[in-house]
């Protein structure tokens, strides 16, 4: 396939397709071009050598789209802009002042304002019959997924571009509202499959993990380096530890190097436009830089450099940073943690007493990217944006080849994008199973269920008084969520036994309802043989057994 002029053939009012320059096969950019009729729409330009789109004196596209500031998805923009002056370049308003830090290299005056801020939530037309919408996609701060809509007389057409996204909320960024996407129809979706069909454990648990490796290292008088991205991960990390109760009030240094302490500057500009949890906590202490409240959070600059971790230390660095500078020459090797999916290699040229991974996700795994797909229904899906081994993975879901007519394309390999006229939407699986977590503490077992299950609209019914009744079922166990008029009927009905641990023999339990404050069920109408960990005997029967 050449690169000249990839699309000329498909000039046709009614044709979809897409070119994709670069798909972020590994480390490798992404840089789409899509036709939807007479219009061409860049998304993305994550090249490092534009020179593919600069094969006729022309601009590749009508315009520009970028969804994210990450490098593998902006880098090329600067250098696009020096050739085709022109070309009408869009983002969000926050990916449009994040962008410059892929061009720290140059002074500030010589990066032009290139990128024009669009907002979310409210589509923009660009011409005739063509308009984008934004939808916030988590993933990173100011990271956009964006809905293109071309409208001819005989058809609207709707392609949806997740840009990287990832549906849970992380410490900075809010996670990609699938209830926002409600109703879209999109005919074509492009996604990105970074983690292929891999499962995770939930967010929270991941951030534990991390945590209490750093707590380990620390505690047996280890430093602990993080090389990161300079942009996302490194900030999420400052904030974890800032905010996680292992390490509030801990005497403890964290150093931030270089372009991670830039992208952490430029974090501060934007404030008003971070969930408001972060607001709230940036209003009580410095988000970031902080001598002050424990654990301080330090710029790592030239003076201090050869001079850390005399005690043990946290040190976040960019990943291609070398470090072998930084460690006072008596101090002991420091133990490095790694992103399990690093987008580039480490250079680890610095003495280390141990080396791991850890895992802190910021893509959507198997089941967030077969959510998201099973909600929007397109007649097409483009994996991009992981390794080859990894979209096949996902192509190769049997869920998903049912349904929709899957592409994993490589670079500079045309897709058409025929769309049926009479396309009726394939139904979504018929029931949908969640995947949750078992825990036994002690005496009670906690099952924790992906907050997809909420969604819905029998969950209200569920849910409705927060108590649930378990019962087995030859060798599997039926949840059942008990109604108020049940709890009200049971409670009058039942009678238990005196010598059983529950809510009818407990002290704390008057009138039917719990007078506990240290249960969950405090001020709950109980059943009399519910339970909950804190149960008391009561010192005689209590009048409803
Ligand atoms: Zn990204
Ligand atoms: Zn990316």
């Amino acid at each position: 396939m050449s690169h000249q002029r990839p699309m000329a053939s498909l000039c046709e009012d009614d044709q979809l397709a897409c070119f994709p320059y670069a798909v972020g096969h590994g480390a490798e950019g992404v840089c789409l071009l899509v036709q939807m009729g007479p219009h061409r729409i860049l998304l993305d330009c994550g090249l490092e050598n534009i020179s593919p789109l600069q094969a006729s004196s022309n601009p590749p596209a009508d315009f520009v789209l970028c969804s994210h500031a990450h490098s593998d998805h902006a880098q090329g923009l600067l250098a696009l802009h020096h050739a085709f002056p022109q070309l009408p370049i869009y983002a969000s308003e926050v990916t449009t002042q994040l962008l410059p830090l892929n061009w720290s290299e140059l002074p500030p005056q010589k990066i032009p304002k290139f990128c024009q801020a669009l907002p979310s939530r409210s589509p923009v037309e660009f011409c005739d019959g063509l308009s984008a919408e934004l939808f916030p996609a988590g993933h990173l701060p100011g990271a956009t997924a964006f809905l293109l809509t071309y409208t001819t007389p005989k058809k609207t057409y709707r392609l949806f571009y997740t840009g990287d996204f990832f549906l849970s909320n992380s410490r900075l960024v809010e996670g990609l509202s699938i209830e926002s996407l409600r109703g879209m129809q999109p005919d074509v979706l492009i996604v990105e499959g970074t983690y292929g069909s891999a499962r995770h454990p939930h967010r929270r648990q991941q951030e534990n993990q991390l945590v209490e490796r750093i707590d380990r290292a620390i505690a047996q008088n280890y430093s602990v380096l993080l090389p990161v991205s300079s942009l996302g991960l490194g900030q999420e990390i400052l904030m974890l530890l800032r905010s996680h109760h292992h390490f509030t009030g801990r005497n403890l240094d964290i150093w931030v190097e270089g372009s991670v302490a830039a992208g952490c500057d430029a974090y501060l500009e934007l404030l008003p436009h971070f969930p408001t949890s972060v607001q709230n906590f940036a209003r009580h202490q410095p988000l970031f830089w902080d001598e002050r409240v424990r654990p301080r959070v330090r710029r790592l600059d030239e003076r201090q450099l050869a001079s850390i971790g005399q005690s043990p230390c946290i040190v976040i660095t960019d990943d291609a940073a070398d470090v072998s500078g930084y460690w006072h020459p008596e101090a002991s090797p420091p133990v490095m943690l790694r992103p399990e999916h690093p987008r580039y290699p480490t250079r680890d040229n610095v003495e280390l007493a141990d080396i791991e991974t850890y895992l802190l996700a910021q893509h959507g795994d198997r089941l967030g990217t077969t959510q998201l797909i099973h909600n929007l229904r397109p007649q097409h899906v483009i994996f991009i944006h992981g390794s080859p081994t990894y979209l096949a993975d996902l192509t190769g879901l049997e869920e998903l080849q049912n349904r929709y007519h899957l592409h994993s394309p490589s670079s500079g390999t045309l897709v058409d994008l025929p769309i049926g006229e009479t396309f009726i939407q394939p139904a979504a699986p018929a029931e949908a199973n969640y995947e949750g977590e078992l825990t036994e503490l002690g005496t009670v077992v906690t099952i924790t269920l992906p907050e997809a299950i909420a969604a819905d609209p029998r969950w209200q019914d569920f849910a409705d008084t927060g108590l649930v009744e378990a019962r087995w079922q030859g060798e599997e166990i039926v949840l059942r969520g008990l109604s108020q008029r049940e709890l009200l009927t049971q409670a009058s009905n039942t009678r238990v036994p005196v010598n059983i641990d529950c809510c009818g023999n407990c002290r704390h339990q008057r009138g039917q309802r719990c007078w506990n404050p240290a249960s969950p069920l405090y001020g709950f109408k109980v059943t009399p043989e519910g339970y909950c960990p804190v149960f008391e005997a009561a010192e005689s029967p209590s009048p409803t057994s």
